[in-house]
């Protein structure tokens, strides 16, 4: 073990001996000729003229080591289910998966959309694709048909794989109705759609486009689909996050750079070791679940736990059963999660034998230090790891890299810039650097964005360069639109967004979707969504609104049947996860001279804050309306 500041200082001034380093963690069928291209920036190509396949490096390459270990362990409380898929019983499902694709016409280069619950399937056709070549764009089970839609028509699949149904708490969820309508509404439609009928909810098949996954996987028992190799630079896959715009946009990854970083992150990062076990409770709508349920742990030979349910069904215990069960090294979840069992009986921690458990990681949020210190008793003192990243960004930015020097958590501190990242602190303003300890600046990356970063955004490199890239004093760098500071000791903390994103529960959403939702209900002329600090969920989104006709709820029963009828409209266009905790209720919004929402404003009144300097603010009666409001 050497010393991770002369680990992050090679990684950044000699970058490409570092990464090819790294990148003979990977498999290749044609090596790369070149490490980084970085000579148009800020678009840059990593391991150029390689060739390789992430199907073949998450499956294929271990079927000689460990083709009887597991592989994928499906585990479901929703519909109690435990199945463990070894590498070989993975490779065979896979295949399957992939020859249904191939008779459908799919082929390098073609998108399949991928709209399921957290089922094995899901892992089979996220891996089919890429055995293809095909770019999956996978995307949340909680969207409903409006958001679904905007991502169909943006990515525009040949072929959508589905299901009938997800569950929570043991009742089914359709998927299919949702499907459906966001079809209709969506100006590219599918050829086809592949149906995983877990008999959770009846439906009818649309005749001609949808075809039953059973029934075509009864074909293909034994057909052999080989990988196809790809370029490094190939598109791997699309993920659709928000932003500050209504449309969400389409972080696009490669698949030489993901594979070297995902593989370089096991040892390094997480300590993974080939033959453990690793249990993230993630998605595989989100960018952890993609990293860390599917990609990272099958590249570094471990199994992983996929589950569908909750935390605390049949009990708060369910997560640590698992634990001792499987004998998990490296469980990945997030704050929130924690916070749920936080709630729980504090016996269920100690109940069962963990002793296999190296570490806890936790992304997505900020990790209040309670809820860290309430884990990190609670599990004897394990490493507790927070690490942050993004959507963007594919594997942590900021973290402890135990693998490579032993180093002490801070809490309240995702730790230090991650090998590879070149982070700035700078001044939002000037653009100046800000190298001295404690000052508050932007979180911003030097490039080139180091391998695994997004390529660009889907079908409009125009939006990347112009959303994420600035030239500060001789750099280009760029940034994730979050506040931060730096201590003495080189640790970040992470301080909140510079945008109009929130973060719910760990999920990223952008205000103005929610707005521009809330809006289309008829009798709402104006609306304003803002983030507000939340002690289980970290945020919730808040929304005042200005009714084209008050008179409409003018009384406190009309106002709530209003209430009603806009959450409605959100769970129904956007999904569960957009819902505001709360619709109220005013007949302004508070606004600059010039017209500008003051969010910021609204959001200091509903955490008690003071919204600091309003001499810019037209009419003060709109911010004491809101005040009155959520302190009445
Ligand atoms: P997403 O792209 O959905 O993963 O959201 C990324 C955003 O979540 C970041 O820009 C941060 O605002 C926030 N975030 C992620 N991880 C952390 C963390 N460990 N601590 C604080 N904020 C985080």
């Amino acid at each position: 073990m050497g010393s991770f500041a002369d680990f992050h200082a090679r990684s950044i001034n000699d970058r490409d001996a570092f990464w090819a380093e790294q990148a003979k963690l990977v498999d290749w069928k044609v090596q790369p000729q070149q490490i980084c291209d970085y000579s148009n920036p800020p678009f840059a190509k990593w391991f150029v003229g390689g060739q390789t396949n992430l199907c073949h490096n998450a499956v294929d390459r271990h079927l000689v080591d460990r083709a009887d270990q597991p592989a994928l362990i499906f585990v479901s409380t929703e519909t109690d289910q435990e199945k463990t898929y070894t590498f070989r019983d993975l490779h065979a499902e896979v295949q399957r998966m992939a020859a249904i694709l191939q008779d459908l016409g799919v082929v390098k280069g073609d998108r399949v959309l991928i709209y399921m619950p957290m089922i094995a399937e899901a892992a089979f056709a996220m891996l089919a694709c890429v055995r293809l070549g095909a770019i999956h764009s996978v995307v949340f089970g909680g969207f409903a048909s409006h958001s679904l839609a905007t991502r169909i028509e943006d990515a525009s699949p040949k072929v959508i794989i589905s299901a009938d149904a997800g569950s929570r708490g043991g009742k089914g969820v359709p998927y299919k109705p949702l499907l459906d309508e966001a079809i209709n509404l969506s100006a590219h439609k599918p050829a086809n759609v592949i149906m995983v009928d877990r008999k959770l909810a009846a439906f009818t098949p649309v005749a001609s486009r949808d075809v039953d996954y059973a029934t075509e996987r009864a074909k293909h028992m034994d057909t052999v689909v080989p990988c196809e190799w790809v370029d490094a630079t190939h598109s791997s896959y699309t993920l659709y996050t928000s932003g500050t715009t209504g449309k969400p946009k389409g972080v696009q990854r490669d698949t030489g750079g993901y594979t070297v970083a995902l593989a370089a992150s096991m040892p390094h990062i997480f300590q993974g070791k080939p033959g453990g076990t690793f249990f993230c409770t993630s998605d595989i709508g989100w960018v952890v679940g993609h990293s860390y349920i599917i990609y990272g742990p099958l590249i570094g030979g471990m199994a992983t736990i996929m589950y569908e349910g909750l935390p605390i069904r049949p009990d708060g215990g369910i997560w640590w059963s698992l634990v001792e069960k499987y004998k998990v090294n490296v469980m990945f979840s997030a704050p929130t999660a924690i916070r749920v069992l936080k709630k729980q009986d504090p016996a269920l921690l100690t109940k069962y034998d963990l002793s296999s458990l190296q570490a806890l990681f936790l992304a997505g949020e900020p990790l209040d230090e309670p809820t860290a210190k309430w884990i990190s008793e609670g599990l004897n003192g394990k490493a507790i790891i927070d690490n942050y990243w993004q959507t963007e960004t594919g594997w942590p930015i900021l973290s402890i890299c135990n693998g490579v020097e032993k180093a002490p958590s801070k809490f309240g501190s995702p730790g230090k810039a991650i090998y590879g990242y070149n982070v700035k602190l700078v001044d939002d303003q000037t653009g100046e650097e800000l190298t001295g300890a404690n000052q508050k600046g932007v979180l911003t990356i030097e490039g080139p964005l180091p391998p695994g970063n997004l390529q660009t955004i889907w079908g409009d490199d125009e939006r990347f360069v112009k959303t994420y890239w600035k030239t500060v004093p001789n750099k280009l760098v760029y940034s994730t639109f979050d506040w931060a500071v730096r201590d003495e000791d080189g640790y970040f903390f992470i301080l909140g967004r510079t945008d109009d994103v929130i973060n719910v529960a760990g999920h990223r959403l952008g205000t103005r979707e929610i707005e521009e939702s809330i809006a289309s209900h008829p009798n709402v002329a104006e609306v304003a969504v803002v983030g507000v600090a939340d002690a289980l969920k970290g945020q919730v989104a808040m929304a005042f609104a200005v009714l084209k006709d008050p008179s409409k709820a003018g009384t406190p029963a009309d106002a709530l049947k209003h209430e009603g009828e806009i959450m409605k409209l959100v769970d129904e266009q956007l999904g569960a996860v957009a819902r505001p905790a709360r619709v109220r209720f005013v007949a302004l919004l508070p606004k600059t001279r010039s017209g500008k929402l003051l969010r910021r404003a609204i959001q200091a009144v509903c955490e008690a804050r003071d919204p600091g300097d309003l001499t810019t603010m037209d009419d003060p009666g709109a911010l004491q309306q809101i005040k009155d409001l959520v302190t009445g």
